[in-house]
């Protein structure tokens, strides 16, 4: 989008925000915010970032910036700690949300004779709905099973014909172990699979592309900005494009709060244009990502961010280098033997701070020759020295789904 649309947009979301919210009033007052004064990008830089927790003080509907007679549905975001944060819909809302997930299927190479099998969980949360309304947008089949109960998935799969599946990686890779268990697949008529909300290694991606043979697609979102739905890959699978005529995404650097230099990794921010019920204004999503600022090869002229790395409470800094376990899976993934399990541990040793990588690698294979392309890679594409140490399969610490991937020792 050009320069002066986005300023544009900007301009009116600000003037909107202190006209319409009572929640924005409130913190331009506190910071000296007058929407009259945002005349270039500059201007707009140095407003308020939103963050998380001032959301929850909002609780329950002080986002809220429209009537309450305009409001048609609240999703909540998922309060494992402390106190969850409402986002109230307008119609228009939950329309444009449609229109943004829609337009996710189609660069998925999706069409109305598609079926959709939704396993995301429906209700307060937005994934599963989100699934089911693009899906009728484009005029699909959405058969909305929700999560669990993995034999029935699989039956309505095989009955059902589905050609689609909508999942979070860990649930597609159950099933994907399920039907090569039960030798399924060749009753099986799925092409491809729409794989949202968690950060997935390389490895894990390619199990379950290849067990279930379907290619995949990586959709991302989060409540507070709609839901998923936002950014998908293209059949190109270099990056995924947002939708720019919606939003506006900055990427920040965790410390000094400005804007990374274009291609570098540093934390998503997010501003929406066109959102109703609770417009954000610079939200720190504190997912890690990078922009890709190249055109991509399919031609779209919505832009491009990596795939999540990470997050920005995962990051460790170690000699001025930020590293985050998203940047260990990918350079694990390009050596040969290794698998897709490893360790990280930062430690201060003889004044120095020192990083020792550990990783298993498959029976048979020179340990020493692996540790030192290990550390050639690492050295290359972090910028980094590291201690690798190369361990047999198996050895190191499992976890149910979200893995600690580094250890920090430093500070006691
Ligand atoms: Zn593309």
């Amino acid at each position: 989008m050009e320069m002066m649309e986005t300023l544009n947009n900007l301009k009116s979301l600000v003037k909107r925000l202190e006209e319409k919210s009572s929640f924005y009033q409130e913190r331009f007052k506190e910071s000296g915010v007058r929407a009259a004064d945002i005349q270039t990008m500059e201007d707009f830089e140095k407003l308020p970032f939103t963050d998380k927790g001032d959301l929850r003080k909002a609780y329950p509907l002080g986002l809220q910036a429209v009537p309450d007679s305009e409001v048609v549905r609240i999703h909540s975001s998922s309060g494992t700690t402390g106190t969850p944060v409402i986002i109230p819909y307008t119609a228009k809302d939950v329309e444009d949300w449609a229109i943004m997930f829609s337009r996710c299927y189609e660069y998925a190479g999706m069409t109305n004779e598609d079926r959709i099998q939704i396993t995301p969980g429906y209700g307060l949360w937005t994934a599963g709905i989100g699934f089911q309304a693009g899906a009728e947008k484009l005029g699909a089949m959405a058969i909305p099973m929700g999560p669990g109960n993995t034999q029935k998935q699989l039956q309505m799969m095989k009955d059902l014909k589905t050609t689609v599946l909508a999942s979070t990686s860990s649930y597609a890779l159950l099933l994907a172990e399920e039907v090569a268990r039960q030798d399924l697949g060749d009753q099986l008529y799925l092409k491809k699979g729409i794989i949202g909300s968690e950060r997935w290694g390389a490895k894990m991606h390619c199990r379950i592309a290849e067990e279930l043979d379907i290619e995949l697609y990586d959709i991302y979102g989060l409540t507070e900005i709609y839901g998923p739905g936002i950014s998908i890959d293209c059949s190109e699978h270099q990056g995924l494009h947002y939708w720019s005529d919606y939003l506006y995404f900055e990427i920040i650097d965790t410390e000094t709060l400005k804007p990374v230099p274009t291609g570098e990794y540093g934390e998503l921010v997010i501003t929406t244009f066109k959102k109703e019920g609770a417009p954000l204004l610079r939200y720190r999503t504190h997912d890690i990502t990078r922009f890709i600022p190249e055109p991509c090869p399919c031609g779209s002229i919505h832009p491009r961010h990596d795939r999540i790395v990470g997050r920005s409470d995962d990051m460790v800094k170690v000699k001025g280098v930020n590293i985050y376990p998203g940047q260990i899976d990918e350079i694990l993934k390009t050596v040969d033997g290794v698998s897709s399990e490893y360790l990280a541990t930062v430690d201060h040793k003889n004044g120095k701070d020192c990083v020792f990588l550990s990783f298993e690698v498959i029976e048979g294979i020179d340990k020493a020759t692996i540790e030192a392309e290990v550390k050639r890679q690492f050295k290359s594409r972090v910028g980094l020295s590291i201690i690798p140490v190369a361990s047999s399969m198996g050895s190191l610490p499992r976890s149910e789904k979200k893995s600690v991937r580094i250890v920090d020792h430093r500070f006691g």
